[in-house]
């Protein structure tokens, strides 16, 4: 029974990845039923993310596609009100206030805060990381500790600061001790994190470390491979330019790494002198 859930969440987490952003089938579906007949799924593999030169990859998957055959029936119901209640929201503030109205994640009960975001919304560069530490926890805002400093040196090399950025990250409540979130919640956070990015509508978007490009992108590749690569986001048919890095915490680990993520910033300050102005 767990690792049929395992396995329903990881295929879960999969779909809200690859796009799927509605929890509304074509058919009703009899979810009393379902209760009695839960049936495994494999969890399919990520779609890739794709270069900005391929051609338009296949719309998202209609969430539709979830049936409560193939999802267990706990994580359905928690998923589909996380789905709703962001889909509600029409603005960053209705999005903040949601969140941390928010009764599904037992991460929040444990957390001192929610995180949602720092910097300007309006300025059209939007980073994610991965998710508050203690630092942010109890300041209730992303990127404040040691590697929120070094990311403050990140944006200064290319120009910019937290009156011409923003910040955000794929959980906005911190794990306790740091620890991995489990697919489950992870899962309930991404639809949050979709709308998050659909109203902010960024120019650009720059993924920090494997996480975030994971949970962005459904990309499950190292963050090695794909770092200083332009993929792209999408939001309906149109698409944003995302660039994935190195984490800030990764580079207070291992500094001789510096230089590469000083590369890529480089080439979204290029970028971003290309890209119209937010409108
Ligand atoms: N690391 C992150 O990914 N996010 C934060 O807010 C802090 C550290």
């Amino acid at each position: 029974m767990i690792a049929d859930r395992e396995e329903a969440l990881a295929a879960l987490a999969w779909l809200v990845e690859a796009g799927a952003d509605e929890a509304i089938g074509d058919a009703p579906v009899d979810r009393f039923v379902a209760r009695q007949t839960p049936a495994p799924v494999a969890p399919p593999k990520a779609a890739p993310a794709r270069p900005m030169t391929t051609s338009r990859p296949e719309g998202p998957r209609p969430l539709a596609q979830i049936t409560p055959a193939n999802v267990a029936p706990l994580v359905t119901d928690g998923f589909s009100s996380a789905l709703e209640i962001a889909a509600r929201c029409q603005s960053l503030a209705e999005l903040k206030s949601a969140l941390e109205a928010f009764e599904g994640s037992q991460l929040k009960k444990l957390a001192k805060n929610t995180v949602f975001a720092d910097g300007n919304p309006q300025s059209g560069v939007m980073f994610i990381g991965e998710a508050p530490g203690r630092d942010e926890d109890m300041a209730g805002l992303p990127f404040v500790g040691r590697a929120g400093k070094l990311l403050d040196r990140m944006l200064a090399a290319i120009g910019l600061d937290r009156t011409t950025a923003y910040i955000a990250n794929v959980m906005p409540w911190r794990p306790p001790d740091n620890r991995n979130p489990d697919p489950g919640e992870v899962a309930l956070c991404i639809p949050f994190l979709r709308r998050h990015i659909e109203l902010a509508r960024p120019r650009i978007l720059i993924l920090l470390g494997a996480v975030s490009a994971r949970h962005v992108l459904g990309l499950n590749d190292g963050i090695m491979k794909i770092r200083g690569r332009w993929l792209e986001y999408r939001i309906g048919t149109e698409t944003i330019p995302a660039m994935p890095t190195l984490h800030p915490a990764y580079l207070l680990r291992q500094p001789a790494h510096k230089k590469l993520a000083w590369r890529d910033l480089q080439a979204v300050a290029d970028r971003l002198e290309t890209l119209p102005p937010s409108p």
